[in-house]
C-alpha cells in the first residue's frame, strides 16, 4: 500500500528541562535537581508522530544556526521526516522552549526563533509540496500570516487540513470554517470559542480531553470515544501525538470514529514514556494495542 502523504507546517524546538523542588522568587538563585535537553516543537513532534506510524512525512520548517539546530536536523532524519530546509537560518537561534518543572508545576518560556521565519513567502516555495500532500497538519508555534496563507491555499484546492490550535491564538471566523479538523483541547477551546459556537464550526471540532479521550460532533449530537486507561509516567506531548496519529488515520481513509479511536490509543500509548517524542508509538505497536 502507498504510504500516506502528510505535511506538516510548522515549528522545531529544543526544550531545555530544569527540574527543581522550587521556583526561585524574584531576584534569588536556587540549586536545580537535573538539566537535560530534548528536541520538540509541535511541528516536529507531531511530524514524528505520523512518521512512526507510516506516513510519508515532510516538516516545513526551519532551524537556527547553534548546535540545537543541527540536533533537530539530525532527530529529523533518524524519525524518517523530511526537513525542507536544512540550511539554517543565519544570525537567528533556534527555537528554545525554556522549561522549569518541579513536582506540582511547571513554568514554560517559548522564544521562536527560526520559527518565526516560516513565513508565508518561505512556505509560498513549498506550495507544490504541500498541494501534492493527503493531509496538512498545523499548530501555532509559527506566524499566524503562514497559517492563514496554508489554510486559504489548502481550501482552494481541497486538500484537507488539521489545525492544532495551540497555544491558542484568535483567527478570524472565517479561517477556522476553512480548516477540515480542528483539534483544541479543553482550555484551548474555551480560550477561543467559548460557547460561541455555531453549528457549522462544532462539526469541525474533535476536542482532547486527556485521560477521559476525545469528543467530536455531527449534526446536533456529542459523541465521546473514550481515553484507553493507562498508567502515565508522562504526559507531555499527548497531544502532539494524538494529532500526528490523526492526520495519519484521515489520510489512510479511516472514518472519523475510527480515526479517533486510532488517535486516542497512539496518544494513550505515548504517556507510557517520558518525554513528547520518547514514547511515540511505531504503528507495529500501536496495531498490537488496538487489537
Ligand atoms: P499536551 O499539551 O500534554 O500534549 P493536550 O492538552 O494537548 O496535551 P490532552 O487532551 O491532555 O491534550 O491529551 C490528548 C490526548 O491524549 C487525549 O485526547 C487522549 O487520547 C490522550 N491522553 C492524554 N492523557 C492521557 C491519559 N492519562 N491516559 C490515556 N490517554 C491520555
Amino acid at each position: 500500500m502507498k504510504k500516506p502523504a502528510i505535511t506538516v507546517v510548522g515549528s522545531l524546538n529544543m526544550d531545555l528541562v530544569t527540574l527543581t523542588d522550587r521556583f526561585p522568587e524574584q531576584g534569588e538563585t536556587v540549586l536545580g535537581k537535573e538539566f537535560f535537553t530534548v528536541p520538540g516543537g509541535k511541528g516536529a513532534n507531531q511530524a514524528v508522530a505520523a512518521s512512526r506510524l507510516g506516513a510519508e512525512v515532510k516538516l516545513v520548517g526551519r532551524i537556527g544556526n547553534d548546535p540545537f539546530g543541527e540536533v533537530l536536523k539530525e532527530t529529523m532524519e533518524k524519525n524518517g521526516v523530511f526537513l525542507t530546509d536544512v540550511k539554517p537560518v543565519t544570525d537567528v537561534a533556534s527555537g528554545v522552549a525554556t522549561i522549569i518543572l518541579s513536582e506540582s508545576d511547571n513554568r514554560i518560556i517559548v522564544t521562536p526563533g527560526a520559527n518565526n521565519f516560516v513565513t508565508k513567502e518561505y512556505v509560498e516555495s513549498y506550495k507544490e509540496v504541500i498541494l501534492s500532500s493527503d493531509m496538512v497538519l498545523l499548530q501555532m508555534e509559527i506566524p499566524l500570516a503562514t497559517i492563514i496563507y496554508v489554510v486559504e491555499l489548502c481550501h482552494a484546492n481541497n486538500v484537507p487540513v488539521i489545525l492544532n490550535p495551540a497555544p491558542a491564538q484568535k483567527l478570524d471566523e472565517g479561517i477556522w470554517h476553512k480548516v477540515t479538523y480542528l483539534t483544541p483541547n479543553e482550555t484551548e477551546k474555551e480560550v477561543l470559542f467559548g460557547n460561541n459556537l455555531n453549528q457549522a464550526l462544532r462539526e469541525k471540532l474533535i476536542i482532547t480531553e486527556g485521560k477521559r479521550g476525545a469528543t467530536y460532533f455531527k449534526s446536533d449530537k456529542s459523541y465521546r470515544i473514550k481515553g484507553f486507561p493507562v498508567q502515565p509516567v508522562d504526559t507531555t506531548g499527548a497531544g502532539d501525538t494524538f494529532n500526528g496519529a490523526l492526520a495519519v488515520a484521515f489520510a489512510e481513509g479511516q472514518d472519523l470514529k475510527k480515526a479517533v479511536t486510532f488517535a486516542n490509543a497512539a496518544a494513550a500509548i505515548s504517556v507510557l514514556k517520558r518525554g513528547a517524542q520518547g514514547g511515540m508509538p511505531n504503528r507495529p505497536e500501536l496495531d498490537h494495542f488496538l487489537n
